[in-house]
């Protein structure tokens, strides 16, 4: 099992850097979710932990990650992707660096300002390697109209996805049933809605589907029976009472 935690930048009173109205912690969230979502719906093997506690790095330290992906936005005028190692650091980290990077500036149409290294907190105090990327500039209009579109954020996760793919030799999930996460299930369409909406104000990617009469409030769907079950433990610990089922 492969453990990848990803740390979206900034977050909570942090809002990290602004700019054309846009908030760093908002994007960084954005794109780290969509990347959770294609690692654990598309692969077998592979685990994620997404942290936001100021306590990042202890917090992948703690769970024995296998690498520490840390997703920023750029600021103070420039344009363009670029990604951070700890200077000296050696393999497999520049490895990593070298396969995410190409695979993020493949995805998208950004320029290319380098693979580059920095004595960065979270790049410091990882124990496992570590890779910090910055995916355009907030403050850059042209960037920040990249980034205010959802198939842009789209691309900059499959980048990533598409990298670690690499670099931990991933595989691809054969489509077999798929396990379906529910949180509820209702006469009433409004009942649904409202537990959608706060499932999404946790974090959770809700949709609400009307099957068999009734409303079913679905937060997942996963060819890897494991994924599901993961997805359902983080949902009973945020106060829901989720359930899996396989459906062919
Ligand atoms: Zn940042």
């Amino acid at each position: 099992m492969v453990k990848i935690f990803i740390d979206p930048g900034h977050g909570g009173s942090d809002p990290g850097a602004t700019g054309n109205g846009l908030q760093e912690k908002t994007l960084t969230l954005q794109i780290a979710l969509a990347l959770r979502t294609i690692l654990t719906n598309e692969y077998e093997g592979v685990t994620v932990l997404l942290s936001r506690t100021s306590d990042r790095t202890n917090a992948a330290n703690n769970w024995g990650a296998d690498f520490f992906l840390s997703i920023h936005i750029n600021s103070g005028g420039g344009t363009g992707f670029e990604s951070y190692i700890y200077p000296g650091v050696g393999a497999p980290t520049t490895t990593y660096q070298s396969e995410i990077h190409s695979e993020v500036i493949q995805a998208v149409d950004f320029s290319d300002r380098g693979k580059k290294t920095a004595n960065f907190h979270v790049l410091r105090e990882s124990s496992m390697p570590a890779l910090l990327t910055e995916n355009g500039f907030i403050d850059t209009v042209t960037d920040a109209n990249k980034l205010k579109t959802s198939s842009f954020i789209q691309s900059l996760a499959r980048g990533h996805a598409n990298g670690l793919e690499q670099s931990f030799s991933l595989q691809k999930t054969s489509d077999s049933g798929v396990y379906k996460v529910q949180i509820g299930a209702f006469k009433v369409k409004a009942n649904a809605d409202n537990l959608a909406s706060s499932a999404e104000s946790k974090g959770f990617d809700a949709i609400v589907l009307l099957k068999d009469g009734l409303y079913k409030v679905q937060i997942g769907a996963f060819s890897s029976k494991d994924n599901a079950d993961a997805l359902a433990a983080r949902a009973e610990n945020a106060g829901f009472d989720a359930m899996v089922f396989l459906e062919s």
